[in-house]
This record gives structure tokens, C-alpha cells and sequence, in this order.
């Protein structure tokens, strides 16, 4: 169904610093009312080629500029997004169907915070040397900027995660060709908009708007761009991995997670059952961080679920627009659909559904009738090998089981093929260190959750990811090095 009463918003390719229509579009849902209301380029090869002329082009003056310049520019980038935060804000949960809540402080003011912090970090790195006075010589290590970097982001956080890639990226010199999901491509054309006043040349970030098998396949394919960021899924990543392999590409691949939440019976639970709820139910469940395996000691066990589900109960889901909503809407009607199918296996198998999807009931307000909500899902008993306890989900259903030792615990935390991150909850200072050291996890957070310093390495390991991101890590990736030796 189309909404009548708006005009359609029409998005256009960002190349060369112009918008440029496209021969053919895709149509883009408002997840909280199902109605069609924005029309997203359709790209292919074409478009693609286009813009990774404009990339190349623009590379020498570019990667030539001193850090400060780029520096500067960032800053500038930072504050016009700043500027016009609410606007931001409103395009995301609108586009999304996430809160417009949780679009105005978490968000947009990291898509802020990612120009800020790399418009810092990019003035602070140093290069090796190391001496040789036996054979007098003198080695160092000098590092430059790649060429055109491809950087293709997921539809859960839009704007924070392209950005998360843009910001390095340009930082280090390269120039960029990003493909949004064309899902969520709303808020990156709105950024394309303030390019050219924060003084980004032309050409430094272009924007392809459409699909992963078309433009995204493209882009991944194109010779003349040597490396490729993605945060996404596993199974795309195997398809990108495939597809550039020919092509000897660099890959920095960030991907989904079936984090577990470990609590042990010395828990501040004050602090563990809201952060749980958290960890399990924001952004409508749809962040790769996410919990969605909660282990809970079995001394404790009871009185965790209890308080769990009674809290669980109390968070709303309705108008994204609504600021007193913690649930907004799914991304799409089949990823609802998905979401809600893991449910029903879970009932199939034996598994205990203790609020949520099926059990209690959703009353939506008249205007979000077609929207894609889902309540908060706590799920018991289910066993380990379950397909709720082996694959991603991402949406707002989180399971609880029993353990009994640390050993069998962090075990079962491992038996799964992801590795992304994973939160630890007790008071005893030992257990917390011997713990994290022993689960496979790029990222462990004990007595909290996604609390984050951008200085240190973010990434999966195992099928959630190759490579890291952070201050370092994306200055390594985003540049080439090269060791130089000189003898006197
Ligand atoms: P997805 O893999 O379907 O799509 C991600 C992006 O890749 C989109 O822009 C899509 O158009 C593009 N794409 C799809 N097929 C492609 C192809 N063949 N070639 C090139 N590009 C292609 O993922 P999604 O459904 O948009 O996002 C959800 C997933 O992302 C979840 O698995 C989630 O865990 C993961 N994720 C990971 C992180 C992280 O940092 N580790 C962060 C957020 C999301």
C-alpha cells in the first residue's frame, strides 16, 4: 500500500559530489505503519563504475592533504550532523522503525562521535623504526592510504555503522565508494547533503544506493577497489569473501553474534536484570551485540527469571515516535515473520515461552496496525542445540537456561559458531578475569554491556568476523605499509 497523503521521498546516487538520478528504483518501507514511503536507486555496474571513477579521481588530491586539513574537515562533518540531530533522528526511526529514542542518543550522536574520534585519532599515530648499527642501518615503516575503499553496511544501526566506516576511511586518505542497506538508505543521503559545506571535495565520498546482489556484488567485483569493508551477515560475508577472493582483496568483516549473558550466583542483580533487559531487547533486539542466551546459575535460576519476565512485561512497544516507547518496530514483514518462526520452534521442541510473541497480547495504536511490532520474548527451557540456542535470531527474544559450574558454562558458552561478544556477571574479581579469558569472544563486557571506547579493537572472532575496528586497527587496515631501509 502507498501512503497517499505524503509526497513518495525519491533518493538519488551521491557521485562525483552531485546527486544523480537512476534509471530504475526500489521501494522502501516505513516499518511502523507498512506503507511504502521512500523510492532508493536501484543500482547496478553502471552506477557503480561511475562512482568509483569519481573515487579515483579525487584520490591524489586527497591522500596528498596533511592530517590537520582532513582532520578539519571531519570536525566540520561532525558539527553540521550535530546541527541537525533531531532531523537525523527522526529520519532513522522513521526509516528503521527503531525509537526515535534510541535514534537520538545513541545513533545519531555516534554517527557525530565516529567523525569527532577520527579526526583526533588520525593526528596521533606514530610509525616504527628499529636500528641496524652492525650493517649500518636504519629501517622505519611508512604507511599511506589504499585507493578506493567499497564499504557496504547492515540495516540495524544506519547511519552509526556506515559511519563508523566512512570516518576511518577518509580519515587515512582513501577516497570511498558506501552502499547503505537499501533498507535503511535514508539518513547517509541526508549526510551526502552536508558533504559539500563541510568542505569533503568532490569525489572523496561517493554513495551507491540498492541491493547486495546488484550494486553491493558490484562494488565487491570492481578491480580498482582494493578493499572492502562490511558489517553484515555471515552468509554475505562468505558471498563477498568468494567474489573478491579473484581479486586478491583486503577484508575487514564484521558479522552476526549469538552472545551469550553468563550470571553467576554472586551477581548485583539490581545491575544485571535491567542491563540483561537491555542487552536482549534494544533497538527491538536488532543489534549484532546483543544477548540472546542468558545462563543463569542454578542457585539463582528462579528468582533471575522471575524478576526477568515480570521487567521484561513492563517494556512498551508501539509508535517509534512515541518517546515513552522502549520497542519499536522489526525492519521488514519477513524478518518479523523470521523472528516469530524461531518461537514457534522453540514451542515445537518443548521449550517454555514465559512472556511475549504468543503468550501475551500486542494492542497497537490505530495508525501502527500494519507494523511490524513484536513484544519482548523470554523463552525457557530450551536445550543448547536448539536452533534458538545455535543461530542468530536478531529480534527481541532472548533465551534463559540453568548452569551449574563455571567449567560446563563457559563450554556451553562456546558451543556455538559465532563469537562476538559476551557479558559476565559477578562480584568475585578472580572468576570475572579467568572467565573472559576463556570465552571465545572478540569482546567481553563484565558487570555491563556495550560500553565502549572506539581506542580499543572491536570485532568477532570464529564466524562473527575477521579483522578489527578501532583507533589502531582501522588506521592498520585503511592503510597500506610499506618497510623502508636505508644504509649509511
Ligand atoms: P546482510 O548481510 O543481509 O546485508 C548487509 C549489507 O550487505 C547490505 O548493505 C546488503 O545490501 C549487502 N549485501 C547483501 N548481499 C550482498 C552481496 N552479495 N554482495 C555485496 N553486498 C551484499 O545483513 P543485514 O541483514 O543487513 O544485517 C544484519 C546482520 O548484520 C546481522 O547478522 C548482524 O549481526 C550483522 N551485524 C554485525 C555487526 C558487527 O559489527 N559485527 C553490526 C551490525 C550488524
Amino acid at each position: 500500500t502507498m501512503a497517499h497523503s505524503e509526497a513518495l521521498l525519491v533518493l538519488e546516487n551521491f557521485i562525483a559530489g552531485k546527486f544523480v538520478p537512476c534509471s530504475s528504483y526500489i521501494d522502501s518501507y516505513n516499518p511502523s505503519t507498512g506503507d511504502v514511503y521512500c523510492r532508493v536507486p536501484d543500482s547496478g555496474k553502471e552506477e557503480v563504475e561511475a562512482a568509483v571513477k569519481a573515487a579515483k579521481a579525487a584520490f591524489p588530491i586527497w591522500s596528498s592533504k596533511s592530517p590537520l586539513e582532513r582532520s578539519e574537515i571531519l570536525n566540520k562533518l561532525a558539527d553540521l550532523i550535530e546541527h541537525d540531530l533531531e532531523a537525523f533522528a527522526q529520519a532513522e526511526s522513521k526509516d528503521q522503525g527503531k525509537t526515535i529514542t534510541f535514534a537520538r542518543t545513541v545513533d545519531i550522536p555516534r554517527a557525530v562521535y565516529n567523525f569527532r574520534f577520527f579526526a583526533s585519532s588520525i593526528l596521533h599515530h606514530t610509525t616504527e623504526c628499529t636500528e641496524m648499527t652492525s650493517v649500518g642501518c636504519v629501517h622505519y615503516t611508512s604507511r599511506a592510504p589504499v585507493g578506493v575503499a567499497g564499504l557496504i553496511s547492515p540495516w540495524n544501526l544506519p547511519l552509526y555503522l556506515l559511519t563508523w566506516k566512512i570516518a576511518p576511511a577518509i580519515a587515512c586518505g582513501n577516497t570511498v565508494v558506501a552502499k547503505p542497506s537499501e533498507m535503511t538508505s535514508v539518513t547517509a543521503w541526508m549526510m551526502c547533503k552536508l558533504l559539500e559545506k563541510a568542505g569533503v571535495p568532490h569525489g572523496v565520498v561517493n554513495v551507491v544506493f540498492g541491493t547486495g546482489a546488484k550494486a553491493g556484488e558490484a562494488l565487491v567485483c570492481h578491480p580498482d577497489v582494493p578493499l572492502i569493508s562490511f558489517t553484515g551477515s555471515t552468509l554475505t560475508a562468505q558471498r563477498i569473501t568468494e567474489k573478491s577472493a579473484p581479486h586478491c582483496k583486503r577484508l575487514s568483516l564484521e558479522l552476526g553474534g549469538k552472545n551469550p549473558a553468563i550470571v553467576f550466583d554472586d551477581a548485583d542483580l539490581s545491575q544485571c536484570i535491567p542491563t540483561t533487559l537491555r542487552s536482549s531487547f534494544a533497538n527491538q533486539g536488532e543489534i549484532c551485540l546483543c544477548t540472546s542466551r542468558i545462563f543463569v546459575q542454578r542457585g539463582i535460576y528462579s528468582e533471575f527469571l522471575k524478576r526477568f519476565v515480570a521487567e521484561a512485561k513492563k517494556w512498551k512497544v508501539g509508535n517509534p515516535s512515541d518517546p515513552t516507547v522502549d520497542v519499536g518496530a522489526l525492519i521488514s514483514k519477513e524478518h518479523l515473520e523470521k523472528v516469530r518462526s524461531y518461537v514457534k520452534k522453540a514451542q515445537a521442541e518443548g521449550a517454555r515461552v514465559l512472556c511475549g510473541e504468543g503468550v501475551d497480547s500486542l494492542a497497537l495504536p490505530t495508525g501502527n496496525q500494519k507494523g511490524y511490532f513484536m513484544l519482548p520474548t523470554v523463552i525457557a527451557e530450551v536445550k543448547d542445540e536448539s536452533c534458538c540456542m545455535q543461530e542468530e535470531i536478531f529480534g527481541p527474544v532472548t533465551c534463559v537456561v540453568a548452569f551449574d559450574t563455571e567449567d560446563e558454562v563457559i563450554g556451553r558458552a562456546n558451543g556455538v559458531k559465532y563469537g562476538l561478544a559476551a557479558t559476565v556477571w559477578s562480584s568475585n574479581v578472580g572468576r570475572v578475569h579467568r572467565v573472559a579469558r576463556r570465552l571465545q569472544s572478540g569482546l567481553v563486557w563484565t558487570n555491563c554491556w556495550l560500553i565502549r571506547d572506539l581506542n580499543l579493537p572491536f570485532g568477532g572472532m570464529k564466524a562473527s568476523g575477521i579483522g578489527r575496528e578501532g583507533a589502531k586497527d582501522s588506521y592498520e587496515f585503511f592503510t597500506e605499509v610499506k618497510t623502508i631501509t636505508i644504509k649509511h
